[in-house]
Protein backbone atom coordinates (compact mmCIF):
# COMPACT_ATOMS: atom_id res chain seq x y z
CA UNK A 1 0.00 0.00 0.00
CA UNK A 2 1.56 3.56 -0.91
CA UNK A 3 -0.48 5.41 0.93
CA UNK A 4 -2.10 4.71 4.56
CA UNK A 5 -4.47 6.17 6.99
CA UNK A 6 -4.91 5.74 10.62
CA UNK A 7 -7.88 7.64 12.65
CA UNK A 8 -7.66 7.38 16.24
CA UNK A 9 -9.63 7.92 19.68
CA UNK A 10 -9.21 8.87 22.87
CA UNK A 11 -11.12 10.39 26.14
CA UNK A 12 -10.54 11.47 29.51
CA UNK A 13 -12.73 12.54 32.44
CA UNK A 14 -11.73 16.08 33.97
CA UNK A 15 -9.66 15.41 37.71
CA UNK A 16 -11.32 16.97 40.29
CA UNK A 17 -9.42 20.39 41.89
CA UNK A 18 -8.26 19.03 44.75
CA UNK A 19 -5.62 16.54 42.65
CA UNK A 20 -3.71 19.61 41.54
CA UNK A 21 -3.10 17.89 38.56
CA UNK A 22 -1.52 19.45 35.30
CA UNK A 23 -3.45 20.15 31.72
CA UNK A 24 -1.63 18.14 29.91
CA UNK A 25 -2.51 18.09 26.00
CA UNK A 26 -0.22 17.44 23.22
CA UNK A 27 2.53 17.52 24.64
CA UNK A 28 2.34 20.36 26.38
CA UNK A 29 1.60 21.96 29.92
CA UNK A 30 -2.12 24.16 29.48
CA UNK A 31 -2.47 26.74 32.24
CA UNK A 32 -5.71 27.56 34.26
CA UNK A 33 -7.35 24.67 33.40
CA UNK A 34 -8.19 21.37 35.31
CA UNK A 35 -6.42 18.56 34.52
CA UNK A 36 -7.52 15.17 33.30
CA UNK A 37 -7.64 11.61 35.17
CA UNK A 38 -5.37 9.09 33.85
CA UNK A 39 -2.52 6.32 34.99
CA UNK A 40 0.02 8.39 32.89
CA UNK A 41 -0.12 12.39 32.24
CA UNK A 42 -3.28 11.61 30.37
CA UNK A 43 -2.68 13.57 27.60
CA UNK A 44 -5.79 12.77 24.89
CA UNK A 45 -4.46 13.97 21.85
CA UNK A 46 -1.08 11.85 22.32
CA UNK A 47 -2.75 8.74 23.13
CA UNK A 48 -5.37 8.94 20.14
CA UNK A 49 -2.23 9.96 18.12
CA UNK A 50 -1.25 6.49 19.47
CA UNK A 51 -3.94 5.07 18.31
CA UNK A 52 -3.58 6.38 15.03
CA UNK A 53 0.23 5.33 14.60
CA UNK A 54 -1.09 1.38 15.91
CA UNK A 55 -3.53 1.09 12.98
CA UNK A 56 -0.89 2.44 10.26
CA UNK A 57 1.59 0.16 11.43
CA UNK A 58 -1.07 -2.95 12.34
CA UNK A 59 -1.06 -2.72 16.21
CA UNK A 60 -3.33 -2.92 18.84
CA UNK A 61 -4.61 0.45 20.82
CA UNK A 62 -2.71 2.02 23.23
CA UNK A 63 -3.82 0.26 26.20
CA UNK A 64 -1.60 -2.33 26.57
CA UNK A 65 1.50 -0.85 25.27
CA UNK A 66 0.91 1.92 28.13
CA UNK A 67 -0.05 0.03 30.49
CA UNK A 68 2.96 -2.35 30.16
CA UNK A 69 4.88 0.98 30.37
CA UNK A 70 3.24 2.71 33.22
CA UNK A 71 3.17 -0.89 35.44
CA UNK A 72 6.62 -2.15 34.43
CA UNK A 73 8.56 1.34 34.18
CA UNK A 74 6.62 4.03 35.51
CA UNK A 75 6.60 6.03 32.56
CA UNK A 76 3.70 8.50 32.85
CA UNK A 77 4.56 11.26 29.84
CA UNK A 78 3.12 10.18 27.14
CA UNK A 79 5.21 11.11 24.49
CA UNK A 80 7.45 7.73 25.05
CA UNK A 81 4.30 6.08 24.67
CA UNK A 82 5.04 6.71 20.28
CA UNK A 83 8.44 6.11 20.33
CA UNK A 84 8.00 2.82 19.17
CA UNK A 85 5.50 2.83 17.17
CA UNK A 86 7.08 5.76 15.51
CA UNK A 87 10.02 4.17 14.94
CA UNK A 88 8.08 0.67 13.58
CA UNK A 89 6.32 3.21 11.30
CA UNK A 90 10.07 4.30 9.67
CA UNK A 91 11.41 0.84 9.55
CA UNK A 92 8.02 0.19 7.10
CA UNK A 93 9.93 3.15 5.35
CA UNK A 94 6.41 4.73 5.60
CA UNK A 95 6.77 9.02 6.39
CA UNK A 96 4.01 10.62 7.70
CA UNK A 97 2.39 13.16 5.43
CA UNK A 98 -0.68 14.85 7.84
CA UNK A 99 -2.16 15.10 11.10
CA UNK A 100 -5.26 16.21 11.69
CA UNK A 101 -6.54 16.81 15.36
CA UNK A 102 -10.31 17.79 16.30
CA UNK A 103 -11.08 18.14 20.08
CA UNK A 104 -14.49 17.68 21.67
CA UNK A 105 -14.47 19.98 24.94
CA UNK A 106 -15.95 23.04 26.55
CA UNK A 107 -12.58 23.64 28.21
CA UNK A 108 -9.89 24.62 27.56
CA UNK A 109 -10.38 27.29 24.67
CA UNK A 110 -7.82 25.64 22.13
CA UNK A 111 -7.62 28.82 19.85
CA UNK A 112 -5.33 30.84 21.74
CA UNK A 113 -3.06 27.68 22.67
CA UNK A 114 -3.46 25.81 19.27
CA UNK A 115 0.12 27.03 17.62
CA UNK A 116 1.69 26.14 20.73
CA UNK A 117 -0.14 22.54 20.05
CA UNK A 118 0.71 21.93 16.29
CA UNK A 119 4.44 22.85 17.12
CA UNK A 120 4.55 20.47 20.11
CA UNK A 121 3.05 17.41 18.13
CA UNK A 122 4.98 18.45 14.93
CA UNK A 123 8.20 17.96 17.30
CA UNK A 124 7.25 14.68 19.02
CA UNK A 125 6.39 13.32 15.59
CA UNK A 126 9.75 14.40 13.62
CA UNK A 127 7.23 16.67 11.17
CA UNK A 128 6.84 20.58 9.91
CA UNK A 129 4.40 22.35 11.91
CA UNK A 130 2.49 23.21 8.82
CA UNK A 131 1.49 19.23 8.43
CA UNK A 132 -0.70 19.32 11.55
CA UNK A 133 -3.91 20.81 11.82
CA UNK A 134 -5.94 21.38 15.09
CA UNK A 135 -9.83 22.34 15.51
CA UNK A 136 -12.34 22.15 18.69
CA UNK A 137 -16.14 22.31 18.78
CA UNK A 138 -18.64 22.19 21.72
CA UNK A 139 -20.05 19.87 19.61
CA UNK A 140 -23.37 21.77 20.34
CA UNK A 141 -23.23 20.26 23.85
CA UNK A 142 -24.74 16.95 23.00
CA UNK A 143 -22.54 14.54 24.93
CA UNK A 144 -20.53 14.51 28.07
CA UNK A 145 -17.32 16.12 26.80
CA UNK A 146 -19.01 19.48 25.28
CA UNK A 147 -20.93 19.61 28.39
CA UNK A 148 -17.05 20.09 30.59
CA UNK A 149 -16.94 16.78 32.00
CA UNK A 150 -13.92 15.78 29.70
CA UNK A 151 -11.91 15.97 26.50
CA UNK A 152 -12.52 13.54 23.85
CA UNK A 153 -9.86 13.59 21.16
CA UNK A 154 -9.90 11.76 17.04
CA UNK A 155 -6.73 12.14 15.08
CA UNK A 156 -6.04 11.27 11.50
CA UNK A 157 -3.09 10.56 10.45
CA UNK A 158 -1.86 9.87 7.14
CA UNK A 159 1.55 8.57 5.50
CA UNK A 160 3.15 7.58 2.55
CA UNK A 161 5.28 5.02 1.34
CA UNK A 162 8.97 6.58 0.80
CA UNK A 163 9.36 4.21 -2.36
CA UNK A 164 6.17 5.41 -3.57
CA UNK A 165 7.86 4.73 -7.12
CA UNK A 166 7.82 0.82 -6.43
CA UNK A 167 3.58 1.25 -6.06
CA UNK A 168 3.23 3.69 -9.13
CA UNK A 169 6.46 3.95 -10.93
CA UNK A 170 6.83 7.54 -10.27
CA UNK A 171 8.86 9.39 -8.03
CA UNK A 172 7.89 10.38 -4.85
CA UNK A 173 8.53 14.00 -4.94
ZN1 LIG B 1 -5.75 8.11 27.15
Amino acid sequence: MPFRVGLGQDSHRFSHVHEKRPLILGGIEIKDCLGLKGNSDADVILHALFNSLAQLIGWKSLGSHADKMVKEQGITDSKEYLKEPLKKLKEMNYEITTVSITLECKKPKIDPVSNEIRTSVAKILGIKKEQVGIIATTGERLTAFGRGEGIQAFTVITAIHKDIKKFTGKKNK
